[in-house]
């Protein structure tokens, strides 16, 4: 299949892009998008045959439900049961935003989007180009990341065709997004609402909101085999660059004299090495390949900056990886939750 891209301006948005990607969805094909949070690749939500085509093209276990992308709260009726009040308050504060919640899902909703679950997955994305996409054609884009299962999310369309690129009809590229990592997943269903998946809109952001706010305990570490993750994705490994990653936890210094032993080591050695290091150490390192996720300040750059670190190290070729850690809190949450999953929760303590 020809994959056609389409650049557009997210602030002049070409219509007849909108039009073109809109045909893609209605004859049940997968047209890969900008939000705010990383690229989507989207089809129709309530077409069972096109949701498989997502499956199939990102080899991706059916078992992995999609999140179906709404413009309009009026949407939302059609897919769900009921609309929980934690739930209004919630869409109320951080919608159009990087927020999924988890409903009871309408018969409208076939299984094959929910991976066979009776809950089903609903955002607004804040972004221009998705919005007018959903408006234009529509449609309820069902959307997980726009890359090979497993892989990093992409935040750029050339993160996107370098995995899908002749499997899935069109790429619209809008630059690359804004926030980088991709939403937090709060369970609805269930009296107090439950975080399934850690992103940018964090525990303390919720709670102010709707007050007593729980965390699935499968998503803050490595689990039993018989615990199941309460969002069936997040029990598989994910965002993983190609070469092993190693994670170090301690005292920034002593962690970067580790990291350069270590690589010195790998160099006299033949082994070629990354290093994920941040602004405030990255000349501290004496060999290896260096890659600066962001500064320690600034959270919110190295959530942006993430996923395109990791796919740094593939282009590069490097045979392992050694990555400082950060701090857990607030968003650093959810960006520790990813580099450890990408690391397969390998931290060494030094
Ligand atoms: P992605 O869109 O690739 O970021 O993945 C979507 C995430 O949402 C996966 O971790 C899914 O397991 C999770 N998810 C989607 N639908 C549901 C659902 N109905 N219940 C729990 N988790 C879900
Ligand atoms: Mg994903």
């Amino acid at each position: 299949m020809d994959t056609v891209i389409r650049k557009i301006d997210v602030n002049n948005i070409d219509r007849e892009v909108m039009e073109e990607a809109s045909q893609v969805l209605h004859r049940g094909g997968m047209v890969a998008f900008p939000t705010e949070t990383v690229y989507g690749l989207g089809a129709d939500a309530l077409d069972e045959k096109a949701s498989a085509k997502i499956y199939a093209a990102k080899g991706r276990p059916s078992d992995n439900p999609l999140i179906v992308h709404i413009s309009d709260i009026e949407q939302l009726d059609k897919l769900v049961c009921e609309i929980p009040d934690n739930a209004k308050k919630l869409m109320d504060a951080f919608w159009p935003g990087p927020m999924t919640l988890i409903f009871k899902k309408s018969g409208l909703v076939p299984d094959g989007t929910t991976g066979g679950l009776d809950t089903v997955a609903v955002r607004m994305p804040n972004h221009k180009a998705a919005l007018e996409l959903i408006r234009t054609s529509g449609v309820a884009i069902a959307a997980p990341s726009a890359n090979t299962s497993g892989r990093p999310s992409p935040t750029t369309a050339a993160h996107v065709a370098d995995d899908l690129s002749g499997k899935i009809d069109m790429i619209i590229d809008g630059g690359a997004v804004g926030i980088g990592i991709e939403s937090t997943i709060v369970d609805v269903t269930s009296e107090i609402p439950m975080v399934l998946r850690p992103g940018y809109i964090t525990m303390e952001m919720l709670e102010k909101v709707v007050g007593k706010v729980g965390i699935d305990k499968a998503i803050t570490g490595p689990v039993s085999p018989d615990v199941k993750p309460k969002a069936p994705g997040m029990k598989y490994k994910h965002y993983a660059p190609k070469a092993e990653l190693t994670m170090f936890k301690g005292e920034l210094k002593n962690v970067v004299e580790h990291i350069n032993n270590l690589t010195d080591k790998n160099v006299k050695s033949g082994i070629k090495t990354g290093i994920i290091a941040c602004e405030e150490t990255k000349d501290m390192y004496k060999a290896g390949e260096v890659l600066s996720i962001g500064s320690r300040n600034n959270e919110d750059t190295i959530a942006h900056n993430l996923y395109g670190v990791l796919r740094k190290f593939d282009d590069m070729n490097v045979d392992v990886i050694y990555g400082e850690t950060f701090e857990d809190n607030r968003l650093g949450q959810a960006i520790m939750n990813r580099l450890l999953k990408a690391a397969g929760y390998h931290v060494e303590k030094v």
